[in-house]
């Protein structure tokens, strides 16, 4: 019998297996776009197929593929077509993909520089690039981490940190137990995952001053409390419901006054900065102290891929540190130190090609062209008779019937018709549909096409 050792050197040799992964690939890319948006029933029923004991021997590797094609890929959702429009998730761009199947080669772990040279100067690069294109203060540093979830936590914990450092209290040594008290702000529209943040940071999720909203989901900045030097603040640009932005100027202004550590959770919207023609939307995220983004939403990177963005590098540095006698820190960027962990994957070589790629001209073009078809939506939704209920400001659209029954009806026959895919959320505490535009191959054709199959779905709820 031949080692599984054997197998996997004569693979590396032969090659094929990497050659039939590609020609799954490829049929994939090409029916992605005019397949039904999400899986039929039928083909999440067969996904059962995955259930099955533990082999007790290795097994055959194309018979691998073949399978995980066959049942995996038909059970997807067409997040590279242009109508999906679910959730706020972006869409890949094809350098970027491509980019990753080369670094996927490499196995890269960017933990050290002296792991690898290549990542730590990408990250290096992709640090500059991000800070100039935000417009971000100079001395902001950044952490390539998975998703925004993370990168909240990163910039809350560095703020946490330096909050109680000015105290003359060391978190890291002594915990929060018998600690100077430090007072978290934040708006009652926050997104779930800063509430997840400051549970997992020992803030606690109803121990905060919430702030009320106004009818598009912004801070009320007329509501804040009175903010002081020991004040956690967290802001939002892109509202995940409305796609509102907080009034970051006025409120940085006077954080920064009390002295208070300002936190951005930008997840998609902060590459508004990025493009002159919605840059009025972040006028002030510079005056913050941390930011969290993600490549993964509008940025269209592959997952997962987010970055959190620190003007105080000591503060953010020292809430990651890690020891270890094995530890060889060097004069180079060694990345686990902006991040919770140690071993990961190279994320930001795909960032790196999506930032190159389009370049600052085609970063404005992309991001105005997921705006501008958010607009046709809200403009033709309009005409054809629905309630849009927003102010679509950047790529998100909120629909809804007179009745949250009928909101509910209009959007699963939507969803059923396969044309295309958006799901619902909840708006001043009734069902509506949240349409994000946030990939890069939405056209207007599959907007228009998009709005006929509301049109359709309506009929059938009347
Ligand atoms: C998506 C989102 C998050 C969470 O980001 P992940 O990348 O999914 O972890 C946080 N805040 C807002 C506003 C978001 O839209």
């Amino acid at each position: 019998m031949t080692s599984i050792h054997d197998t996997m050197f004569s693979q590396l040799a032969d090659k094929s297996l990497f050659e039939q992964a590609q020609t799954y690939a490829y049929v994939y890319i090409d029916a992605a776009q005019e397949r039904h948006v999400f899986p039929h029933a039928e083909d999440i029923d067969a996904l059962k197929a995955f259930e099955e004991p533990l082999p007790k021997a290795p097994q055959d590797s194309q018979a691998i593929l073949e399978l995980l094609d066959s049942v995996g890929s038909p059970g997807t959702v067409a997040q590279t077509g242009g109508r999906y429009f679910g959730f706020v998730n972006g869409n890949a761009i094809p350098t970027a993909v491509a980019a990753r199947w080369l670094s996927d080669v490499w196995d890269q772990n960017p933990a050290l520089h002296v792991i690898s040279p290549t990542v730590a100067k990408l990250e290096q690069v992709c640090e500059g690039w991000a800070r100039q294109l935000l417009g971000l203060p100079e001395e902001t540093v950044a952490g390539f981490v998975s998703g925004t979830s993370i990168a909240t936590m990163c910039g809350l914990a560095a703020g946490r940190y330096a909050l109680l450092q000015k105290q003359g209290w060391d978190v890291n040594t002594q915990g929060l137990f018998g600690a100077p008290e430090i007072r978290v702000v934040l708006s009652e529209q926050s997104h779930g995952t800063v509430f997840k943040a400051l549970a997992l940071l020992g803030l606690g999720k109803e121990r905060v001053e919430l702030v009320p909203a106004d009818a598009q989901g912004r801070i009320d900045a007329a509501q804040l409390p009175e903010l002081d030097s020991n004040t956690l603040l967290i802001l939002q640009a892109g509202n995940v419901n409305s796609g509102a932005f907080d009034d970051f100027e006025s409120v940085c202004a006077a954080a920064n006054a009390a002295d208070a550590w300002v936190h951005i959770d930008g997840a998609f919207g902060l590459w508004a900065a990025a493009s002159p023609n919605q840059a009025h939307l972040a006028k002030g995220i510079d005056l913050a102290d941390s930011w969290s983004v993600d490549g993964h939403k509008t940025l269209n990177t592959p997952y997962d891929s987010a970055l959190v963005l620190c003007k105080h590098r000591q503060a953010l540095t020292a809430a990651m540190q890690a020891t270890g006698a094995y530890i060889e820190y060097s004069e180079q960027r060694d990345s686990m130190l902006y991040t919770p962990d140690m071993s990961r994957r190279a994320r930001a070589v795909e960032l790196w090609a999506t930032l190159k790629f389009l370049g600052e001209d085609g970063v404005a073009q992309l991001i105005d062209g997921l705006c501008q078809r958010a607009q046709q939506f809200a403009t033709l939704l309009t005409e054809n008779g629905f309630n849009v209920l927003n102010d679509v400001v950047f790529n998100q659209v909120l629909v809804a019937e007179d009745t949250p029954e009928k909101t509910i009806a209009l959007m699963q026959n939507v969803q059923a018709s396969g044309e295309c895919w958006m799901g619902g959320s909840k708006w001043n505490g009734a069902p509506v549909i949240r349409i994000s535009v946030c990939s890069w191959a939405t056209t207007e054709e599959d907007v228009k096409r998009s709005v006929k199959a509301f049109v359709a779905a309506r009929e059938m709820v009347l």
